[in-house]
């Protein structure tokens, strides 16, 4: 359990980011639930709840989101997840209990960059940009890349560019409130496919050879066979607590197929 001296509500950006340099010990506090699952002793906790970023806003042809928005409120926003395939709701729904997620937030799950998240595999697919208040834009792919995390910085909001198309989540958990031992998220639109696989157990990154090779040819035993044996040659996969390398192969290509499969059953139901 962690530990709180005070907690602070700035009214401004350049108040909260003075306050989170002053220490290794004052720290930004979105939901607190995963601070809370550590041991950490917090100087400050610096809640961002008067700087107006519980938002869902559509602006031309992308949607912004603030960071204080929780996930309950992402699965439940009808144009968002109209817009994006139903992605993020099939992602978010797969999360542990709604008690949780009307807690946790955009901010402190995308700061984290957990590699088991539920929800940043299919956030990925959508090519998000990331506003931090200090280091100002990045996608969500070049802020995995980032040696680390920019635990200093304010992320004041995403913004997402909508996309018409179908978006699956396929995951394998032990049980229903447990971690994934590997999940997968697959957007289809127009022909096009693009995979992305999280809880490797690395952060979720994109298949791009895989889903090049779906969208240039028609779905069928031998093409599935063949996107599978790419997916393992371009995908690291290793071995943690949760699962085995070998395990996790097993799971890539039947999270593949299954994935696939679901596309291929809404496709039929929309048409
Ligand atoms: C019991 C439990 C089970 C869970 N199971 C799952 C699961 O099965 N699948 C899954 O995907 N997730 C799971 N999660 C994770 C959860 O979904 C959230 O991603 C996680 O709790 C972080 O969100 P938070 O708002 O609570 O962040 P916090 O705990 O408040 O913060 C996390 C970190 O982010 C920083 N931070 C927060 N907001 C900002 C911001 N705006 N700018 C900069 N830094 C910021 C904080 O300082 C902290 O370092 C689980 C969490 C718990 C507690």
């Amino acid at each position: 359990m962690y530990s709180i001296k005070k907690m602070v509500q700035p009214d401004n950006f350049d108040e909260a980011w003075e306050l989170l340099q002053k220490s290794p010990r004052n720290v930004i506090l979105g939901g607190g639930l995963f601070l809370k699952l550590g041991e950490k002793s917090i100087n400050k906790a610096v809640d961002l709840t008067h700087l107006g970023l519980d938002f869902i806003e559509k602006v031309d042809d992308s949607i912004r989101i603030g960071s204080m928005v929780s996930f309950g409120r992402l699965e439940e926003h009808k144009l968002l997840n109209d817009e994006t395939g139903g992605i993020i709701r099939k992602s978010l729904e797969t999360i542990v209990s709604k008690q949780i997620r009307n807690m946790a937030t955009l901010g402190g799950s995308i700061i984290t960059r957990f590699g088991f998240s539920d929800f940043l595999p299919g956030l990925l697919l959508l090519n998000p940009t990331l506003y931090f208040y200090k280091y100002g834009k990045i996608t969500l792919e070049e802020y995995f890349a980032l040696e680390k995390p920019l635990t200093k910085d304010i992320l004041m909001e995403i913004s997402i560019p909508l996309k018409k198309g179908i978006g699956v989540y396929c995951t394998q958990k032990k049980t229903y409130g447990d971690f994934p031992m590997l999940n997968m998220a697959l957007f289809y639109t127009e022909g096009q496919y693009k995979i992305a696989v999280g809880a490797r157990p690395g952060r979720a990154m994109i298949a791009e050879k895989t889903s090049k090779y779906l969208s240039a040819h028609e779905l069928g035993p031998s093409i599935l066979q063949e996107s599978q044996k790419i997916l393992l040659d371009e995908i690291p996969l290793s071995t943690n607590g949760k699962a085995s390398k070998r395990y996790r192969e097993l799971l890539a290509k039947g999270l593949l197929e299954k994935c696939l499969k679901e596309i291929k059953n809404e496709n039929r139901y929309s048409c």
